[in-house]
């Protein structure tokens, strides 16, 4: 077979839609399907899902966007490999024996952990943990929730005292089920989302036992064996299913795998995604950069040789801060939608929304903010809120890049999005005007699909280096130039900054 008839397949699981997509040696998506599956909010600040249904959500996409792809003149043989990206820290427990989850998945974007990690920032050695993993203790990776679920939740705690607890992000709870279960029990996790745990070195991209036992688990969970991003062998095979034997070669967090997508393979290149949350990643090289300025140290990708790392910034709320426009205040019935409700108006009309809907993240990190809106008068339109909720991700944005370019001592030159909000373009020049530097959205926008099909791609052969990915994705984006001076900038982000500085300790 030539490389041009090989395809690579793409599981692209997120907080809110599980995709599947099909790519070709171009990097275009010739066939896809996407769902939307439950959100579960139980109580204020809770976030889960159900991990049978994230399962079924990818087998469901994978047969159905090999349905389309068979339609479409193809043969599902000529699918080599697959890969997968995946929302990251979002914690899933199961039983090591049977093979059955003991809890619901506990979201990324969840904050029942404060009062833990309140407790774990007292403990001796806490300042420590950075310097290993790279990431501040907070509600946000898997390790706080984790705790949460051993003191909380009887079966977690049974299977803890039994020796069967697993513990795995959702990369590792869908290569062991789609493997097919306790049967083959593959259990494995690549660097990028072990890097979101807390109990990964950095450097050695292996579990630190100061840090398991800090958290005090050492020995007694069953943890997923850490293996490169794309490997051959390590992940194995789709069990069942139209692509049942096709192998797994590819995984990669949701935002690493972004960075790939956009080929972000040189130091000094960065990304912004805009999904559920925003995340923006920037190409530090062979090293780990430890921040100083809020930010946070992650793996951008492990293939062969050395792993690169990146310095990220995460807004916790961006696509999500929509979605409360949509569901919660009932502003519109789809997403995009917003661009053109915040087009009724020409500025915010003095309103400075803070999204804190999940404490706020980089660079200021502040658990107990709450969502705050500041500035509403009589005059106050739904569309200077629509705009206020675009501008809190971009405000956030340009809080990052100043903390990045502390951190690095460079300025960026440009920034590359993608995710969904960044399909409006109000956002985007907004973006643009708060940064004053060019944002560069490509045509093709499902860059974090494309990831894990490149970490896929280049196991299987498909691609054999990064100077072959290089023309993939390039033609047709959309460059937003700043439209406006730094001055009326500044005086904006001046403003917004304020309004973070009003928005912390609300009780309730
Ligand atoms: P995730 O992978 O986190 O589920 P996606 O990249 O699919 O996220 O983006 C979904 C988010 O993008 C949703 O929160 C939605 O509100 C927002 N979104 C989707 N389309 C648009 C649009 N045209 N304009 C603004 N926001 C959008």
């Amino acid at each position: 077979m030539q490389p041009t008839d090989i395809f690579v397949g793409s599981i692209d699981q997120g907080t809110t839609s599980t995709r599947f997509l099909v790519f070709n040696r171009d990097g275009e998506p010739v066939a896809s399907h996407q769902v939307e599956f439950t959100q579960i909010y139980p109580n204020p600040g809770w976030h889960e899902h159900d991990p049978d249904e994230i399962v079924s959500s990818v087998e469901t996409c994978i047969e159905e966007a090999t349905r389309e792809f068979e339609a479409k003149g193809y043969s599902r043989h000529s699918i080599k490999g697959i890969g997968i990206t995946n929302q990251r820290e979002t914690t899933v427990v199961w039983d090591h024996e049977t093979g059955e989850p003991l809890y619901n998945a506990i979201v990324w974007t969840d904050t029942r952990s404060q009062a833990i990690v309140h407790e774990l920032k007292q403990r001796r050695g806490a300042t420590d943990l950075q310097r290993l993993c790279g990431l501040p203790l907070s509600t946000y990776p898997s390790s706080t929730k984790l705790l949460w679920l051993l003191e909380n939740v009887s079966r977690v705690r049974d299977a803890y005292q039994r020796g069967t607890l697993a513990f795995g992000t959702v990369d590792t709870w869908l290569v062991f089920r789609l493997n097919g279960g306790v049967a083959a029990n593959v259990f494995v996790s690549d660097p990028t989302n072990a890097s979101r745990t807390m109990f990964m070195n950095l450097e050695t991209l292996q579990y630190d036992t100061k840090l398991l036992d800090f958290f005090g688990i050492r020995g007694k969970i069953h943890l997923p064996k850490i293996v490169p991003s794309s490997h051959t062998t390590a992940y194995g095979r789709l069990a069942a299913g139209a692509l049942a034997g096709v192998p797994i070669m590819g995984c990669l967090g949701d935002q690493s795998s972004a960075l790939v997508g956009q080929k972000g393979f040189s130091p000094g290149l960065a990304k912004n995604t805009y999904g559920t949350g925003c995340f923006l990643l920037y190409n530090v090289g062979d090293r780990p950069v430890i921040s100083t300025h809020g930010l946070l140290a992650t793996v951008a990708y492990h293939f062969d040789g050395k792993p690169v790392y990146a310095l990220e910034g995460s807004i916790a709320v961006a696509g999500s801060g929509i979605k409360f426009l949509q569901n919660n205040l009932d502003f519109f019935g789809e997403s995009r939608e917003v661009n053109d409700l915040a087009l009724t108006v020409d500025d915010n009309g003095g309103c400075v929304f803070v999204t804190a809907f999940s404490g706020l993240f980089a660079p200021y990190w502040i658990d107990d903010a709450k969502g705050t809106i500041f500035g509403i008068t009589q005059y106050t339109q739904k569309g200077h809120i629509a705009r206020a909720t675009l501008e809190a991700t971009c405000f956030q944005t340009k809080a990052i890049l100043d903390a990045m370019e502390k951190d690095s001592g460079h300025a960026l030159s440009e920034l590359a999005v993608d995710g969904g909000m960044s399909n409006s373009d109000l956002a985007m020049q907004t973006q643009a005007d708060v940064i004053s530097i060019p944002v560069y959205r490509p045509k093709m926008r499902e860059t974090t699909a494309l990831g894990a099909a490149i970490a896929a791609g280049l196991a299987v052969g498909l691609w054999r280096n990064f100077a072959e990915l290089r023309d993939i994705n390039r033609a047709g984006g959309a460059v937003f130039e700043p439209k406006i001076g730094r001055q009326e900038s500044s005086g904006m982000f001046a403003r917004w900054e304020k309004a973070v500085g009003m928005c912390r300790g609300w009780m309730g």
